[in-house]
């Protein structure tokens, strides 16, 4: 139990807010949601579920130059994809009539004033944390002036910037949220949903605590940066008497090799350093998608990496053991050739193909098993074939002998090399009592390796995939440079690999996961088409 649900389950015990529980996931629509608001989304709905209470899904709507719809639908089809549905799904931005309300409440009540200063000049009355601040000689205006004012900046008869409406509270507190916030902001702009209808806009602070209280939420969960908010979010509920939903601050997620600001990577989007938010390489929750990660694995690693107090930094090999784990379970198995050799059985007769029995999934029986064609040639990996082999070197040399797997003990008679000392054919003979269900068929040999035949197996396009960042904390740089100077240019390599012949489009766009054996995990790319399959690399077998 982590120390969220602690709070929760004493709130339960003590009856507080009818002993229900109501979380909500509250994301900007202002780009794609990544792996951290993967653990936010993880840990609300599973809250809700785990409390039998519910979970809304808020648009964080309040800044309209940002935001757009196309960002709100793959918010939504994100979430259902990691396997969470919403109790009911809600806009910030329908409450701006109700939250115009409440502020000329606060007007009446002599809780906040229009300023008349400027950006600058209001940063620079707040002061610093050690000094009280200045007052604005606009503090102490009549309410009738003040709701005069605030009417016509509403009704739009004032530029952007020129005008802003402040809460009242304290310019001598030592928490700057408190030295008389700014409520609203001129911005003549079209908002996604609400078009021209307004041109003043709540902030984050007159937004956001009020969202919650009108969606009676009980437990509104925020990452740490919004602990210095909290008395802030409290002195609204307050000043307005309205429902008061308790502010829970944990650690945001920090992955290393990996960046997760919205904007930076906005900007990997736009200057095309990759190839959409969807890329296989990004953080985002349709990048890991596309790489062929599962939502059980996605779920599985939040859960592991816990709720904590103190910010800290999680190692992504945590991220791609969940889905080692995962995929071990559900993946069907298939051979594949990434660089291939050409193996040469000279003992085998020349046209025959035999079709061998192979295992869909040794971890799970009913996934069954499948025939695939041996012939007389076939590929195997390069690097399953050494020339100057030495002891701990088990596969296959000159006078050694291996296992094709589901198939025969072959023994390596000789190579043949081309003018460049590349070896071009790798010649053998196969022992026909070592099949499966043949007397020999036990004889134990030191390595089993994949294959091919050349006759029978297609070329699929295979794109591999490393570290988009050289560097454990990518925004860590020096004078001058930024986080694009630490992106690692080899992230992406594009090859041909050889694939069962049985791997039809139709069956690897619809099973989707697989395992190459022996080399890891890979996900059909939906650039594949009839003619060609392209597979993305999820992860090696083994780190
Ligand atoms: P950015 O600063 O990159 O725009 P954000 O935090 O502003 O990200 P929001 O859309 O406001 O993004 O986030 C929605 C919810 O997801 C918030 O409750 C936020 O606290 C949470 N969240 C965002 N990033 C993380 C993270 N790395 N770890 C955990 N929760 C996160
Ligand atoms: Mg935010």
């Amino acid at each position: 139990m982590n120390f969220i649900e602690q709070i929760i389950e004493e709130d339960i015990q003590n009856r507080k807010n009818d002993a229900k529980v109501h979380t909500r996931f509250p994301p900007e629509p202002n780009g794609y949601l990544h792996i951290g608001h993967a653990k936010s989304i993880c840990l609300n709905f599973g809250i809700a579920q785990k409390y039998n209470g519910l979970c809304n899904l808020r648009l964080d709507d309040t800044n309209p130059v940002k935001e757009d719809t196309e960002y709100v639908d793959s918010i939504k089809e994100d979430i259902q994809w990691l396997g969470f549905q919403w109790a009911e799904e809600h806009y910030a931005s329908d409450y701006f009539d109700q939250l115009y309300l409440w502020a000329e409440q606060l007007i009446q009540d002599g809780l906040a004033y229009v300023d008349d200063q400027s950006q600058e000049e209001i940063s620079k009355g707040r002061g610093v944390p050690t000094q009280p601040g200045t007052e604005s000689p606009y503090r102490n205006r009549s309410v009738e002036e003040n709701l005069d004012l605030f009417r016509r900046m509403r009704a739009g008869e004032f530029p952007d910037g020129s005008r802003v409406l402040r809460a009242k509270i304290d310019m001598a507190s030592p928490n700057m949220h408190f030295r008389d916030p700014i409520m609203y902001r001129i911005l003549h702009a079209d908002h996604h949903r609400t078009g021209s209808k307004w041109c003043i806009y709540p902030m984050y602070d007159f937004a956001h605590g009020q969202s919650d209280s009108i969606e009676g939420i009980t437990h509104s969960i925020c990452t740490l940066e919004f602990e210095v908010h909290r008395p802030l979010y409290d002195w609204f509920c307050e000043a307005l008497h309205i429902h008061h939903p308790q502010q829970i601050e944990f650690a945001r997620l920090n992955l290393n090799y990996t960046i997760m600001s919205k904007r930076k990577l906005l900007q990997l989007v736009k200057e095309n350093y990759v190839n959409g938010w969807d890329d296989p390489r990004m953080p985002t929750i349709c990048g890991l998608r596309r790489r062929g990660y599962t939502p059980a694995a996605i779920r599985n690693f939040a859960e592991t990496v816990g709720v904590a107090k103190r910010d800290n930094i999680i190692d992504v090999s945590l991220l791609e053991f969940c889905a080692r784990e995962d995929l071990n379970k559900t993946a069907i198995r298939t051979m594949a050739v990434l660089d291939p050799v050409k193996l040469i059985i000279d003992n085998y007769p020349e046209d025959q193909v035999e079709m061998m029995d192979a295992v869909n999934n040794p971890e799970d029986e009913g996934a069954g098993t499948r025939k695939v064609p041996f012939a007389k040639e076939l590929w195997i990996e390069r690097a399953d074939f050494r020339e100057n082999a030495d002891k701990k070197f088990y596969r296959l040399s000159i006078d050694r002998e291996v296992r094709l797997k589901y198939a025969y003990i072959i023994k390596c008679t000789h190579i043949v090399k081309d003018e460049n000392g590349e070896i071009t054919e790798i010649h053998c003979t196969y022992d026909p009592l070592t099949k499966s269900g043949m007397p020999d068929s036990n004889r134990k040999v030191k390595a089993t390796i994949h294959w091919v035949p050349v006759k029978h197996s297609k070329a699929a396009e295979v794109r591999l995939f490393d570290r988009l960042f050289n560097v454990p904390a990518p925004d860590d740089c020096e004078e001058g440079k930024t986080f694009l100077d630490n992106l690692n240019p080899n992230s992406l390599i594009t090859t041909q690999a050889w694939v069962e012949e049985g791997l039809t489009y139709e069956k690897a766009s619809t099973i989707k996961h697989f395992q190459f054996e022996r080399i890891g995990y890979f996900y059909c790319d939906p650039d594949s088409t009839e003619e060609k399959l392209v597979f993305n690399k999820t992860v090696s077998l083994k780190q």
